[in-house]
């Protein structure tokens, strides 16, 4: 099975393409010759996956799904949440999606938080056959005051998922795959595929 996935993002696509494995082939936006960044302007997870995956099928015609995440501070009232890849951008203290500048500001936001609760909440926007579907996944889990292991990308090293000991950075991508927000929102994409399209 073949299907576009509405992203440029090369760790998403790596973890993605893990999760669903290898009867389901990935195509993405650059190997349909789209190569702009893909606008993203909504002021929800479920806003942005929609606003990604429909910009690539009214470019393409084809079937596709897109990702869109945040992680969301207890402390700071669901904060940096849609938001997250722009966290610092719009603090005027980074680039858009400078994954160093996002983790100094909300380390510094989060100076002397006795809760430091929060959780990562993927939404995934499939187009197929004409109609739309959404699917959500989250992992509850705290922001640590330090950096912790290489692996992953984003807030992955300050963020400890519930019940463990590890940044999702320490983790090998399979231990990630296992309990993460977007593994939970592709799994059900994934069994959605499996039983119901028709391509
Ligand atoms: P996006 O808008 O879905 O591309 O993601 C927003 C931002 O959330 C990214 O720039 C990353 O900083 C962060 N992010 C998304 N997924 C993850 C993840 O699995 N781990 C850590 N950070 C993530």
């Amino acid at each position: 099975m073949k299907i576009v996935f509405a992203t440029n993002n090369r760790h998403k696509l790596q973890e993605v393409a893990a999760i669903l494995g290898p009867g389901v082939e990935l195509v993405t936006p650059r190997d349909m010759c789209i190569t702009e960044d893909i606008p993203e302007t909504a002021d929800t997870l479920e806003g942005n996956a929609l606003q990604k995956v429909r910009y690539i099928f009214e470019r393409t015609g084809v079937d596709c799904f897109s990702d869109d995440t945040g992680l969301e501070v207890t402390t700071l009232g669901g904060a940096p949440g849609v938001y997250s890849a722009r966290y610092a951008a719009m603090a005027g203290a980074g680039a858009p999606a400078d994954f160093g500048a996002n983790n100094r500001l909300l380390l510094k936001n989060l100076e002397g938080a006795e809760d430091r609760s929060a959780r990562f909440r993927t939404v995934v926007a499939l187009i197929a056959g004409g109609h739309e579907h959404l699917f959500e996944g989250e992992v509850r889990g705290r922001i640590i005051d330090e950096y912790r292991g290489t692996g992953g990308f984003g807030y992955d090293p300050i963020f400890i998922p519930e019940g463990g000991t590890q940044t999702f950075a320490e983790m090998t991508a399979e231990q990630k795959n296992a309990i993460s927000h977007r593994a939970r929102a592709v799994e059900k994409l994934k069994n959605y595929l499996i039983t119901t399209y028709r391509p």
